[in-house]
């Protein structure tokens, strides 16, 4: 198979400027290293209808193209459930019944990491088991040797971070994300994965898991988040951040394409233009604050 890099949005709602610029640099970062490009949609928690097509739409824009057709991890179920069975044969797993008031409410373990599953039903008797499973269902829970792992990245160097009993299968059944994306990084042959460096901290929880399932760990990018005036993360409530909301403004994607280029330090045009020119060493490391974007002697803000 050969390497690959991929961009993975979840279908919740509309991708906004910070998504977009995440998704370019993806593309970027695969094709300048000779990648392909794939396109997975990750619909296993809070898909709302219609919003992957959007997405796709929005994408195709701004001239992110992939290779193939797009996966999507709501057909992947097979896959997950092999894994965590794989995992329980070996005595990697246990079922967990607390609810999350119950772990914000249990005292931490002597040493454990801030954040850190607190353990509380890893040495369960099969008779509580019994018990328990009569009043609630079970999320599973990975039984981790490491308390930390760390991880290389390409932008951030060497990160050290949190690895606990995370949970695998949530108790209504959906897969969790972290065992998701490792395992369709790897069915998908994808050795490369850029993202947002909100997910920093959960990384070394995946290459953890990656390596108990012998798969490989992928080279990591964590690239900085567009922030608002405030320095917080963009949302939705921030104003204009969409194709959708800045088209209404007489924006087109074409000007975002460009806006989100030049904020990389990048040549405005098609994506060709920023690849033939392409170097992750000049890239910005710190967190963009979106200016917004105003239509010349328009009112619109
Ligand atoms: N689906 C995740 C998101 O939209 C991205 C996960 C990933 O890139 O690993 O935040």
């Amino acid at each position: 198979m050969t390497s690959a890099g991929r961009f993975a949005p979840s279908p919740s709602g509309e991708l906004h400027v910070g998504n977009l610029r995440t998704s370019i640099l993806a593309w970027l970062f695969a094709r300048s290293t000779g990648r392909r490009f794939l396109m997975r949609v990750e619909d296993l928690d809070r898909a709302r209808a219609g919003a992957e097509a959007e997405q796709l739409r929005d994408l195709a824009a701004i001239g992110v193209s992939w290779d193939g057709g797009v996966v999507r991890q709501t057909d992947r179920g097979a896959h997950y459930a092999e894994a965590i069975a794989r995992l329980s044969a070996a005595g990697l797993t246990y079922e967990c019944f607390c609810t999350r008031r119950e772990i914000q409410e249990a005292p931490s373990a002597p040493h454990a990491p801030q954040g850190a599953y607190p353990g509380t039903c890893r040495n369960l008797t099969a008779a509580e088991r019994e018990e328990k499973r009569a009043a609630r269902p079970a999320a599973v829970r990975l039984r981790s040797a490491a308390t930390e792992a760390t991880v290389q990245d390409v932008l951030h160097g060497s990160y050290t971070g949190v690895v606990d009993d995370f949970v695998l299968r949530r108790n209504d059944g959906v897969t969790a994300y972290n065992l998701a994306v490792v395992v369709d990084d790897a069915a998908q042959g994808i050795d490369q994965v850029v993202r947002g460096d909100d997910l920093l901290p959960s990384t070394p929880r995946q290459a953890y898991l990656a390596s108990l399932l012998n798969m490989p760990v992928p080279e990591y990018v964590h690239v900085p988040l567009v922030v608002n005036a405030d320095g917080a993360r963009l949302a939705k409530r921030d104003g204009a951040v969409t194709l959708a909301d800045l088209a209404l403004s007489g924006i087109s994607a074409d000007e975002v394409r460009d806006a989100l280029l030049a904020s990389l330090g990048l040549p405005a045009g098609p994506l060709e233009n920023a690849l033939a020119v392409f170097d992750p060493d000049a890239l910005p490391r710190e967190p963009w604050v979106w200016p917004g974007l105003k239509r010349a002697g328009s009112e619109l803000a």
